[in-house]
């Protein structure tokens, strides 16, 4: 069996130690005889693996008593609805448009509220993220949000927003991958295909008091306070996929934690932006101040040549390199479960690329 470096933004490459022993179990689990994905999720061989999840989830990222985590559904764009149908008791909110799915966010709120779109990056093609410090934010806002890693033009904040209202963080691209003070933030999510597991599960971790606050139109399987009081159980949650998230919560730890995967995580993108900084054929697109450390963005200039070396890349094992549909040129996802080879690897075969087609 020969496994590919998997550069996709996602789904995208689990740790290996995380499949294999998804594999082990597959057909029974421990001694209960049965698989993971045939246990009553009301079971306690199945309440056991839940509750282990959460509790790893929350040593990881050091989660304050006064946080609620939860594992919801629908991914992250679900939460697009979710969330002004939670937090918009005075009906307005703030928005920062870095980026598609930053965009994606304040569209969809727009259902719900007032929604005021306080700095953006848009006309620029979101080749940064706005300065934080300059913006004016709304008086009485129910709420900040922030798209804290840009998934397809492969920025990130390098400092947090800081206005009166709770904020509310997607951080589907970069959750787990570095430390982050959860209080600072009122609400963080991320749909877990990225960094944890499975597409279609997603991560919530809210602030005790932004509970009870839901519209009255809100369904009740988006109301969070309903979920945190059925423990993601409101109605048959995904199993597998919670397990699978355990399963990498387990590897995280194993690997030294958040901190440990931050340095790691860092060279590994210092490694990809040092050789685009001096090369001859490849452009980093990112602003190097907001260079993520999760997606790598970079064009030679030419979509052809572009076309080319997704190919031939392809052809050594290094897939799904492909820029966004929207935006053409390379991507280099880069997430905790890739590793540091796969990344020397990349580098190799474009400088010898860049030889060959410079
Ligand atoms: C991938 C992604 C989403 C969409 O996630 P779904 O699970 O497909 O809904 C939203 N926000 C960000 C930042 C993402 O990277």
């Amino acid at each position: 069996m020969d496994r590919v470096y998997n550069f996709s933004p996602g789904p995208s490459q689990l740790a290996l130690p995380v499949l294999e022993k998804a594999q082990k179990d597959l057909l029974a689990y421990g001694s209960t005889g049965m698989s993971v994905m045939e246990m009553s999720h009301r079971s306690k061989m199945y309440t056991d693996i839940y509750d282990q999840t959460v509790a790893d989830l929350k040593d990881l990222m050091a989660v304050p008593e006064d946080y609620e985590v939860v594992f919801l559904q629908g991914g992250a764009t679900q939460q697009f609805s979710a969330i002004p149908l939670n937090l918009m008791v005075n009906g307005k909110a703030d928005y920062i448009d870095s980026g598609n799915f930053a965009h994606l966010a304040a569209e969809e709120a727009k259902r719900y509220g007032e929604v005021h779109v306080v700095a953006s990056s848009r006309e620029d093609t979101y080749t940064y993220v706005p300065d934080v410090k300059a913006i004016s934010f709304t008086e009485g806002a129910d709420y900040l949000h922030i798209t804290q890693n840009n998934t397809i033009y492969g920025t990130r904040y390098v400092e947090l927003p800081e206005s009166d209202a709770p904020l509310v963080c997607d951080a589907s691209s970069m959750i787990l991958s570095e430390e982050m003070d959860v209080k600072k933030y009122g609400v963080i999510y991320a749909g877990a295909q990225k960094n944890i597991g499975p597409s279609g599960l997603c991560v919530l971790i809210v602030r005790k008091d932004l509970l009870g606050r839901t519209m009255e139109i809100c369904p009740k399987l988006l109301n969070w306070e309903v979920q945190v009081k059925a423990g993601s159980m409101y109605n048959t949650p995904n199993t597998w996929g919670i397990y699978i998230a355990g399963l990498t919560f387990q590897w995280l730890k194993e690997q030294g934690g958040v901190k440990a995967m931050e340095k790691i995580n860092i060279e590994k993108a210092a490694l990809l932006y040092d050789f685009l900084d001096n090369s001859r054929l490849f452009k980093p697109t990112a602003q190097p101040k907001y260079r993520s450390r999760m997606n790598v963005t970079f064009v030679t200039g030419d979509p052809d040549k572009d076309a080319a070396f997704v190919k031939a890349a392809a052809g050594a094992g290094l897939v799904n390199l492909k820029g966004h549909r929207t935006v053409g040129g390379m991507r280099a996802s880069i997430y905790n479960a890739m590793p540091i080879e796969g990344v020397q690897k990349l580098v190799a075969f474009m400088k010898q690329f860049e030889m060959e087609n410079a």
